[in-house]
């Protein structure tokens, strides 16, 4: 028998982690996990990588590490199509055969087909696109130092992030902590006025799903602190230095972040079984797709059927879906019958920078600094393994001690995002 995981992100870690523990002692039982990326990525810290609050490595965890000594084999290749009626994963780099599958490859950030998001917009979900996005500001911040023109340096130093969920928001409260307490006092080039940063919601309030009392707590903080948040507002284009907003008003913007939503996997995208409006795999209330029975699905990637409140696309929803597919599994391998998934959200916290969150959590609901603890001491719980645990915690105290690193990473001749040339000595040898 023959189990095979796609996807190395919490959904598939946990199937994994409870296939291994569940089938320890059945000798014939083979896991394989088939992941495109060699870690697993701690998304909730991702906004503090592009303020430069936390080092990249320190949020990921590499997979082999937390294999260890457990049994599970591990390929990393990028999963292209899955033949269902042979019973093969197709990758880049060869095929494997399954007895059983997990589909847990997440999702990838929509365009809703607006011009521009593809070529212009940096989306934001993986490690790289922090980087980025931390190496595109502190780029942007060095050409702004020495740019006379103030018009010019206003829109270098703009930054508009497109979509007002928790993602968009916690990203924003991110930048506008760096931007204030990290670029402005070490840049003397730039003023508090000179940067300016953008949340556009297509919907009509932000932080849908949270509490109204602390969403309108969080737009009031953020509003506070000089972020402009447009509700009601669709972007429709994306061009090179601006936004373009419900097809009339044209925004100058150094960058845009696009924080849209989720959609279903690409790769997905043609195998052979039902799908929602958003390309996400539909799996009955046991996780198993409706029309395969030999193939589970679980977190970003699958919504399930008649349970919206099951399928929200949040990491311990992720967590749920995925044990319960792996306990249906070995479920099935003892002849028992199936589990149906039982998971209503517990809570929400949302980071609105430095020293401020809001919190729902199991009815009870609060906010600033005791927040932010709590979203702290949460979160690095939460975090996999006592080394990354202990670097985060370091990353965080070394932060209100010394100030925040602001080397410029990336080794390339264009900032990827805006095109500006990185460094003077570059510009000279590309126009060479
Ligand atoms: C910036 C950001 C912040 C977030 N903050 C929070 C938060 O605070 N709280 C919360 O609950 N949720 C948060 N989320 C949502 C949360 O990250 C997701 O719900 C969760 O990661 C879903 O888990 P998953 O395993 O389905 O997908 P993922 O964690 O995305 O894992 C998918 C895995 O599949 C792999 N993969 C993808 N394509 C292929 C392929 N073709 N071949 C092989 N492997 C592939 C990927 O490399 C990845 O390892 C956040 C998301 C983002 C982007």
């Amino acid at each position: 028998m023959r189990i095979v995981v796609l996807g190395g992100g919490f959904a598939g870690m946990e199937a994994v982690r409870v296939l291994e523990r569940r089938l320890h002692d059945r000798s014939d039982v083979e896991i394989l996990l088939i992941s495109d990326r060699n870690y697993l990525l701690f998304t909730p810290l991702l906004p503090q990588v592009a303020s430069s609050m936390v080092e990249p490595r320190h949020i990921v965890q590499p997979l082999r590490d937390i294999r260890g000594s457990r049994r599970f084999r591990f390929r990393r290749d990028t999963v292209t199509d899955i033949d269902f009626a042979s019973r093969r994963v197709l990758m880049v780099e060869g095929t494997e055969a399954y007895d059983r599958l997990v589909i847990a490859m997440g999702s990838v950030v929509p365009s809703f087909g607006v011009p521009g998001v593809e070529e212009y917009a940096l989306g934001y979900k993986w490690l790289e696109d922090g980087i980025v996005l931390r190496d595109h500001l502190l780029d942007a911040a060095e050409h702004a130092d020495h740019e006379a023109d103030p018009a010019a340096r206003r829109q270098m130093l703009t930054v508009c992030v497109v979509g007002g969920g928790y993602t968009g928001v916690e990203l924003i409260a991110e930048l506008q902590d760096f931007f204030a307490s990290y670029i402005v006092p070490r840049y003397r080039g730039i003023d508090p006025g000179d940067y300016r940063l953008l949340l556009v919601e297509a919907g009509h309030e932000i932080l849908r799903g949270v509490h109204p009392t602390l969403a309108e707590r969080a737009r009031r903080k953020l509003g506070r602190e000089g972020i402009e948040i447009r509700t009601g507002a669709r972007v429709t284009r994306v061009l090179p230095g601006a936004v373009e907003i419900d097809g009339a008003e044209q925004l100058p913007a150094g960058l845009t972040v696009w924080a849209a939503g989720v959609t279903g996997h690409p790769a997905l995208a043609h195998v052979a079984a039902e799908r929602d409006r958003l390309g996400r795999l539909v799996t009955r209330a046991t996780m198993q797709l409706k029309e395969h029975p030999d193939v589970y699905g679980a977190g970003d990637a699958v919504t399930i059927e008649d349970n919206a409140g099951a399928s929200i696309p949040i990491i311990p929803a992720a967590l749920a879906q995925a044990r319960l597919a792996a306990e249906n599994i070995v479920a099935e391998l003892q002849g028992r019958s199936l589990g149906t998934i039982h998971f209503a959200p517990q809570g929400m916290l949302v980071s609105l920078g430095e020293r401020d969150a809001v919190v729902e959590v199991l009815g009870l609901r609060f906010s600033g600094y005791a927040a932010w603890l709590f979203w702290n001491a949460l979160h690095l719980v939460k975090l996999v393994g006592f080394r990354k645990q202990l670097q985060v915690a370091l990353d965080w105290g070394m932060a209100q001690i010394f100030p925040r690193d602001s080397t410029i990473m990336r080794p390339v001749s264009r900032c990827p995002v805006c095109g500006r040339h990185a460094a003077p000595r570059t510009r000279e040898r590309d126009a060479a």
